[in-house]
């Protein structure tokens, strides 16, 4: 019996998108693994029940296997539960999904008479169309015992036909990964075992099967529907989705579509499904106004995706909303006007084309190399995490890139990549964006970033423990591929290599006898190496400390604000109950900068911001003011952060 507790960081917990992720990940293995939270259990093969546990972030969460691949099915599920982001990891893709240009969420708000939740910001007005498919209207009947049989195999058929149009609409173009997650999690309900069973059940009682159906889909959907966390809460949406799929595919019905959506028409409905979203032309939607929903349902996750205006949970009479024939709506403040007068049609008009304003004024500036007015030239790079990213940051207009993070091609992943395959995806890279730069940071795992395939023990302060570059330097054979990798991919492009979670200068002298080592190796086997520019993170606070001497042995500086934050203030960048102190515009994390700038300056090397920090238009001057000459970050802040540099 293997057996191991962690602490669960995934974001927000397991709701639909990870656990469906996660499932996915313990299906891959032969072995059944038990996950226990909050004092319950479940099958880590079972979405529902999984859901249903209610795992939260920052719960505490023990793995449970026997088998013969218990071992390596607990430490890789036991890796995903610790790993943030992995709700966004694609298990099935070599990539991680590009970052989606996802607007702010605005927070919810409290409704009114003519106010909604804001789900996604921005503002419309169009002509109103009407979703409101009909009512299932179920006959209820009780089979005789000849029926059970026929009647359980009619329902099986229906399934079979419900899970291939999902599949189906999964492949619709113009569809983001993300929304095919969303479409993923809607077969893992439909085709989740005890749903099956409980409908299976039903029918060997005597229920027709759109009754036993309809029965286990309620049952279902209020066991979700009384939980408090929002996520999941929100779930019960899905199970009614599919519930309505399978019992109109049993009752050879179609159901009222958006595929014929006028193009900016306004949808109004009491709810959208996530998988009803997925049928329309997403491009032609004006926006969104539903009577139910929240800013965690999926079609809010999928309209923000995609920047469709919507307002849900809008407290209105459905005869009111039925026969609209004009909506104007405000994504950001929830506010629904039903047939408006000319006065509120005016100012909506005015609203959007303001919108439209700054939106296209914000893409002029996509190709603009921007400069302050007094002439300093700054780079604005992209942070990515996978090849898949790319295209993104070119079309923000990215002026290369200023932190590729390589941990996540070992993290999404259940064995470590080799040389060959890592100097193919930074080949690639260096050559998309060449004659830019592309800064290359070496692995920086451990923290809040475990990969499976290097053991990482049990500590109490991963954050200040065996992660980046002390974890590297102490495993060659894990380092030296990556650093042989990055010597060969040199030949092709502006590849500078960048080096994490630095604290010491003897750090940076033990990598570059590694990277002697590694051009003798390459020479040996006959494989060509190129010239590169040497740098360091700066993020911890004995980093800026000893910035002058580490400065006289690199090429730049990079600094992290995401980390040297949590440093320099003591206050971990995960625990929302001290984010009132990780703050980067503290003074003292300021002081900081400040202090490794002008080491940097001194020594005459450049200096670049990576961390969050750097898209923050209130922060860009200042970095700008201390000598800073790139800025990176996600690919959708490039064009603002460009306009903010040409206004200094
Ligand atoms: C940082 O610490 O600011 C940074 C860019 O690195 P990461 O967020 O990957 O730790
Ligand atoms: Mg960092």
């Amino acid at each position: 019996m293997i057996e191991r507790s962690v602490v669960v960081r995934v974001h927000d917990g397991l709701h639909a998108r990870p656990a469906t992720q996660f499932v996915k990940l313990a299906k891959s293995f032969a072995c059944d693994v038990e996950i226990r939270c909050n004092g319950r259990g479940a099958s880590t093969k079972n979405a529902v029940k999984l859901m249903l546990l209610g795992v939260k972030e920052n719960d505490e969460a023990t793995l449970r296997a026997e088998g013969e691949d218990a071992a390596d099915a607990v430490a890789a599920l036991a890796t995903f539960l610790q790993t943030p982001d992995a709700g966004d990891i694609d298990l099935t893709a070599a990539a991680k999904p590009a970052a989606a240009s996802v607007p702010v969420s605005p927070a919810p708000q409290a409704t009114s008479a003519d106010r909604g939740v804001p789900a996604s910001e921005g503002t419309a007005i169009g002509p109103a169309f009407a979703f409101f498919p009909a009512g299932l209207d179920i006959q209820p009947r009780h089979l005789g015992p000849e029926e059970i049989a026929p009647e359980q195999a009619r329902y099986r058929t229906a399934l079979a036909a419900t899970v291939a149009s999902f599949r189906e609409a999964r492949t619709r173009p113009g569809l983001r990964r993300d929304d095919a997650a969303i479409i993923d999690a809607l077969v893992e309900v439909a085709e989740d075992s005890d749903f099956i069973a409980a409908v299976d059940g039903a029918i060997g009682g005597g229920r027709d099967a759109p009754s036993a159906v309809e029965e286990a889909g309620r049952s279902i959907a209020a066991s979700f529907e009384a939980l408090t966390d929002p996520y999941l809460r929100a779930r019960a949406e899905d199970i009614r989705s599919v519930t309505r799929a399978i019992i109109l595919s049993l009752l050879g019905r179609r159901d009222m579509t958006l595929a014929d959506l006028p193009k900016g028409a306004v949808i109004v409905a009491d709810e959208i499904a996530a998988l009803d979203l997925a049928k329309a032309t997403l491009a032609d939607i004006g926006g969104i106004v539903c009577r139910k929903g929240a800013a965690t349902s999926h079609v809010a996750i999928m309209a923000r995706a995609h920047g469709i205006p919507a307002v849900l949970g809008f407290p209105v009479d459905e005869a009111r909303l039925k026969s609209a024939r004009t909506i104007a709506l405000d994504g950001s403040s929830g506010e629904v006007a039903i047939d408006p007068d000319a006065e509120t049609a005016a100012r909506f008009t005015g609203a959007i084309a303001r919108e439209a304003q700054e939106r296209s004024a914000l893409q002029a500036y996509r190709t603009v190399e921007p400069q302050t007015r007094d002439g300093r030239r700054i780079e604005i790079a992209a942070n990515l995490g996978s090849l898949a990213e790319i295209e993104a940051a070119q079309t923000a207009g990215a002026m290369g890139v200023g932190l590729f993070r390589t941990e996540f091609l070992f993290m999404e992943r259940r064995t470590l990549p080799g040389e060959d395959e890592q100097a193919d995806t930074y080949t690639t890279l260096a050559k998309a964006f060449a004659p830019h730069p592309v800064v290359i940071r070496t692995l920086d795992i451990g923290g809040d970033k475990p990969v499976a395939g290097i053991d990482f023990e049990h500590e109490d302060n991963p954050f200040l423990g065996w992660r980046g570059v002390r974890m590297c330097l102490e495993r060659p054979d894990v380092f030296k591929p990556q650093l042989r990798a990055l010597l060969r991919a040199s030949v092709v492009g502006n590849v500078k290599i960048l080096l994490p979670m630095i604290a010491d200068v003897g750090e940076v002298r033990a990598v570059r006898a590694l990277l002697d080592e590694c051009r003798a190796e390459l020479d040996a086997a006959g494989h060509a190496h190129g010239a590169f520019e040497l740098g360091v993170m700066i993020e911890t606070p004995a980093a800026v400390f000893v910035a002058a001497e580490i400065a006289a042995e690199v090429d730049f500086f990079s600094v992290g604000t995401n980390d040297l934050t949590q440093y320099v203030m003591a206050a971990d960048r995960l625990n929302p109950r001290v984010a009132k102190l990780n703050r980067t515009e503290h003074p003292a994390v300021l002081a900081a900068i400040g202090m490794a700038a002008r080491a940097a300056r001194e020594a005459g090397i450049w200096i670049g911001v990576c961390g969050e920090a750097a898209a923050r238009p209130d922060l860009i001057p200042f970095f700008v003011e201390n000598g800073v000459t790139e800025l990176s970050m996600s690919a959708a802040s490039i064009p603002r952060a460009k306009k903010c540099v040409t206004e200094i």
